[in-house]
């Protein structure tokens, strides 16, 4: 393969994984739609024959236009290679159940996407692997949840929904001493924000369909790694359980990246601008945004990330307060979208109570609860702050506080 002549976060973004069409000198990567591909020697399909230079066989296997995106991920990333899954659900399934089996434990975030939480609390259980929760910003109770068995520790950093952050670079260290994998959901920090390589993730999760596709239109997930560990997942999570993306959305997704350095920029800027004026405003009492120095983790969020990125989130009193906000804001917003899901360009925000969380989703524990409530009150409003110019999503906000 050629080597990259750039080196620019930007330039790779672009040009990384893809280059004009061989066979039509197209500038733009074309779309493999293709489920099978024509063998030129009668050849075996085991996945495990699979090398990487085996030829194109099923898209199961891999794809064209999937690799293209892996390819490019990787390369932000700087690790050598990555696996698309078809929804982040599926990147987190596929972690848990390519390094673990019976026997084994697991550590995952009190606090996590919601999806993830139930994953690891209703379904690996039933495997016989044993799961602890533990709030990650409490590094002795991550320490002292460590056992023998401990195969996996798995966070999410900022965590959805509160944007608390990890200390990735002690959690690592702890896990290192145990022999244990690090696997982290990067969703929220993306792979501009994260420094996922530096800090020593193992596995660095995102759902794709969040900031890496930034339009709303694409469902996808990616795990990015070691060749060695990505080719145990694509084995296990991609050729037999079969949860892999589909070309068209590798496409789009693609096309999203391409632009993912600019956008987090503008991302940033907005949510730096927008974060300080709701601090300002009378009816909000409480403002999260790593970016700002009244978040708890101020100095924590400068050191491990290179980008804020623009989720927030703010509070405005009791649940009561909260819930009667939420019922306006679904009826009177006018730019942002009162919706869940999060990176788009549009702007998008939705109503978190916190009892449901702690006592549904979570199950926190009343320690737990107590450093859930410290970041997120009786509720909060999740915002996911788009690309619309800041003075528009400022006076939407306006109508309705
Ligand atoms: C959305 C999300 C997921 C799940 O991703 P899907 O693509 O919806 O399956 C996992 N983790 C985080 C932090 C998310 O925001």
């Amino acid at each position: 393969m050629k080597k990259n002549t750039y080196s620019g976060i930007q330039t790779t973004a672009i040009h990384a994984g893809e280059g004009p069409d061989p066979t039509t000198n197209a500038s733009a990567p074309p779309i493999h739609m293709s489920s099978t591909f024509v063998s030129e020697e009668a050849a075996g399909f085991s996945a495990h024959d699979l090398t990487d230079d085996s030829p194109w066989l099923y898209a199961r296997w891999a794809n064209p236009t999937v690799s293209m995106l892996e390819k490019k991920i990787a390369a932000i990333e700087g690790v050598e290679d990555a696996l698309c899954t078809a929804s982040g659900m599926a990147a987190a399934t596929a972690i848990f159940l390519t390094f673990l089996q019976k026997g084994d434990h697991v550590i995952v975030s009190d606090v996590s996407y919601a999806g993830v939480a139930e994953l690891a609390r209703d379904t690996l259980p039933r495997f016989g692997i044993e799961t602890t929760f533990v709030d990650m910003a409490d590094l002795e109770a991550v320490e002292a949840a460590m056992r023998k068995n401990t195969k996996l520790v798995h966070i999410e950093t900022p965590v959805n929904p509160i944007l608390r952050l990890t200390d990735v670079k002690a959690v690592k260290e702890i896990t290192l001493k145990a022999g244990a994998l690090l696997s982290a959901d990067c969703t929220f920090s993306t792979p501009i924000g994260a420094k996922a390589n530096a800090l020593g993730i193992d596995l660095i999760m995102h759902s794709a369909t969040k900031y890496l596709c930034g339009h709303g239109d694409a469902v996808g997930g990616v795990i990015a790694g070691s060749k060695s560990l990505i080719s145990k997942l694509r084995l296990e999570a991609g050729i037999h359980h079969g949860g892999v993306m589909s070309p068209f959305n590798a496409w789009l997704i693609s096309r999203g990246v391409s632009t993912l350095p600019l956008r987090m920029e503008v991302h940033q800027k907005n949510a730096t601008k927008l974060a300080k004026w709701l601090e300002n405003h009378p009816s909000v009492t409480d403002v999260k945004y790593p970016g700002l120095e009244s978040h708890p983790q101020y100095d924590l969020a400068l050191k491990q990330m290179n980008n804020f990125s623009a989720m927030l989130s703010f509070q405005v009193g009791n649940e009561e307060a909260g819930k009667k906000l939420a019922n306006k804001m679904s009826q009177k917003l006018e730019v942002i979208h009162y919706a869940v899901s999060l990176g788009h360009h549009r702007s998008l925000i939705f109503w978190m109570p916190t009892e449901d969380l702690i006592n549904g989703s979570f199950k926190l524990t009343k320690r737990q609860g107590e450093s859930y409530r410290k970041y997120a009150g009786d509720g909060i409003f999740r915002m996911s702050v788009g690309l619309e110019d800041v003075e528009d999503l400022i006076l939407d906000l306006e109508r309705v506080l």
